[in-house]
């Protein structure tokens, strides 16, 4: 069976790595590359069909990753923009045209690589390669500022 991948994150970059297996959920695992050891939280992290319900770092919720949504919105936007400039005759048409096949094949590429990933927006720690249940749910973002506005200013509540 293939292992998870967790990606460490602080301040938003990629501060470690490692891999881990759902099924063996060890206590303890080395971070790649700095070779910190680091222990992990399994209890209530794990559903009963072996699928990650929280944060194995920090035990916090985790929600898929919205990353597709927000690039295939991009894509549409960029393709509207072609067609309204090829209307106006601001661009020739072959370039629009080749402008037109790279936001295709783009859309497509993300179509194939657009494997779900689980985030902790608690800590910032990425999840990928593992199967997603379904009950997750996307990141809002109005939470997201919440959180952050809470985190600002823990003296506050
Ligand atoms: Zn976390």
């Amino acid at each position: 069976m293939e292992q998870m991948l967790v990606e460490l994150h602080h301040a938003g970059h990629k501060t470690g790595l490692f891999a881990v297996d759902l099924i063996q959920r060890p206590s303890k695992v080395q971070v790649e590359p700095s070779g910190e050891e680091l222990f992990l939280e399994w209890n209530s992290t794990v559903d009963d069909s072996g699928r990650l319900r929280g944060c194995i770092i920090c035990s916090g919720e985790v929600f898929r990753e919205r990353t597709f949504r927000q690039v295939t919105g991009v894509v549409v936007v960029l393709a509207f923009a072609g067609a309204v400039a090829g209307i106006l005759g601001l661009v020739t048409t072959w370039v629009m045209l080749i402008a037109m096949t790279f936001v295709l094949l783009l859309d497509i590429a993300i179509l194939l690589l657009g494997r779900p990933r689980l985030v902790c927006y608690t800590c910032g720690t990425r999840y990928k390669k593992l199967s997603i249940a379904p009950y997750h749910q996307r990141w809002d973002s109005d939470r997201n500022e919440q959180l952050q506005r809470t985190a600002d200013n823990p003296l506050d509540s």
